[in-house]
């Protein structure tokens, strides 16, 4: 009998630990498990925020896939997706084709507009190794530029955020700690820089704990970071962007962080989706689709306490990773499909400069000490996928 082909579609949280785990479950002739992502390796999209302000090489995000897993038990394809042909049940690749018995989609999340125009042609908006090299290089572009100009530009100096979300937060916390340096490295007065994050919601971290929102908001503020809360944007241009009250802030550097949708590639091959994310049912399959299964950002699962999606984490998506190899395990071998319920045990935030606040099993953390469990939560992540060896190699140093 043929073995049955599971692919994997993605080698962030969700696929690369999926891919793990299935290799631990199932035996050398139990499966043909192979593993197809964009890039030769995985990167810790949790950590981004740190290479694009330029607090953190982005060397140290990546890690090469063949390194922590075991390419005997798992084919690693690097290409790219481009489609998912269900009913055929196969996988259009930019080089080539797959076929499936079971299929695990794992390919993260896009930027969400929603609908504002000019984001993709004027902002900052991917969240990739990539990306954040771009907007570290550009950041530091502006201040050079700024001094070798005749005519001094504001707009140059000008930073905004869009969107004081989780990542908006991340992103102007490592900003703002390091403007001080790039002043003196660029001989630019720390007034001139000018960092907004601009936000549509009522409030910064939206459905965050207000105390520690608070916290996060005049520990930035006291770094020069001003916020204009419950202030849509909308249109970014060249060279600014356009609140929703008419006025115009110039600035050369937008950063786009108002959250995510699934990937395109749901949509576009036929899958039933909000914002790019497909409903599950408790086991983690897609309806109507015994075949698929669909974790990770590409996922919509409910909070059934308030009635609302949970919001996209990693946190969630390696927890997906891990029931999802059990799930086919039981199809391939026999058992009960197990439910997904997420173990939320806390969220953390960091704000650059060993600052951080969170939320860990129900009590509020502020400070170094939240700073330090944010860098535990790091390394947890490291270890779950590669083991203490990867921790070692990449992991953060909690002091
Ligand atoms: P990803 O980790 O994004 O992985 C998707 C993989 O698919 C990538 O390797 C990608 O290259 C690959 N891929 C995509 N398209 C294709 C294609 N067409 N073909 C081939 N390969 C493809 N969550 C937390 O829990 N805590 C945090 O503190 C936190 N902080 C964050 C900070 C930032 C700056 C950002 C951007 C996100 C943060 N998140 C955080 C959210 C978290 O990173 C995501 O929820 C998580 O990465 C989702 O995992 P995933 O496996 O679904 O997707």
């Amino acid at each position: 009998m043929n073995k049955p082909r599971i692919v994997i579609l993605g080698a962030g949280y969700a696929g690369l630990i999926t891919a793990v785990k299935l290799k631990k479950e199932l035996g050398y002739n139990e499966a043909e498990i192979t593993l197809v992502n964009k890039h030769q390796y995985h990167y810790q999209t949790t950590w981004l925020h740190e290479p694009a302000a330029g607090t953190m090489d982005p060397e140290r995000t990546r890690v090469d896939i063949k390194s922590v897993l075991d390419t005997n038990r798992v084919q690693f394809v690097k290409d790219i997706v481009i489609e998912i042909k269900k009913d055929e049940k196969k996988v259009i690749l930019e080089k080539s084709e797959l076929e499936y018995d079971y299929l695990v989609v794992a390919l993260g999340s896009e930027p969400e507009t929603f609908g504002v125009p000019g984001v993709f042609e004027h902002a900052f908006s991917k969240w990739t190794v990539n990306g954040a090299r771009q907007v570290k290089d550009h950041i530091d572009y502006m201040f050079s530029k700024y001094n070798n100009e005749d005519q001094k530009r504001d707009e140059l100096l000008t930073f905004v955020v869009a969107g004081a979300g989780f990542t908006g937060i991340e992103f102007i916390g490592e900003l703002s700690e390091r403007v001080p340096n790039l002043c003196k490295k660029y001989d630019v007065p720390q007034e001139k820089v000018k960092m907004y994050v601009i936000e549509a919601a009522p409030t910064a971290l939206p459905g965050f704990d207000p105390e520690l929102v608070e916290y996060a908001m005049n520990l930035l503020e006291s770094r020069g970071v001003e916020f204009k809360i419950n202030c849509p944007i909308k249109e970014v241009i060249e060279g600014g962007v356009i609140l929703a009250d008419g006025d115009e802030i110039k600035s050369e550097t937008v950063v786009w962080a108002t959250g995510v949708r699934g990937s395109s590639i749901i949509e576009k091959s036929g899958f039933e989706a909000m914002r790019g994310r497909v409903k599950v049912q408790s086991d983690l399959r897609a309806p109507e689709h015994d075949d698929v299964f669909i974790i990770g950002d590409c996922a919509l699962i409910i909070n059934e306490e308030i009635n609302r999606p949970y919001p996209p984490t990693a946190q969630i998506a390696l927890q997906q990773g891990e029931v999802c190899a059990r799930n086919i395990k039981a199809l391939i071998k026999g058992g009960e499909l197990e439910s997904f319920k997420p173990d939320i045990k806390g969220t953390v935030a960091s704000l650059g400069g060993g600052e951080a606040i969170g939320l860990v099993y129900g009590k509020k953390i502020y400070g170094n000490s939240a700073s330090f469990m944010k860098k535990m939560i790091d390394n947890r992540s490291l270890y779950i996928l590669g083991g203490p060896g990867l921790v070692m190699k990449k992991g953060k140093s909690p002091f």
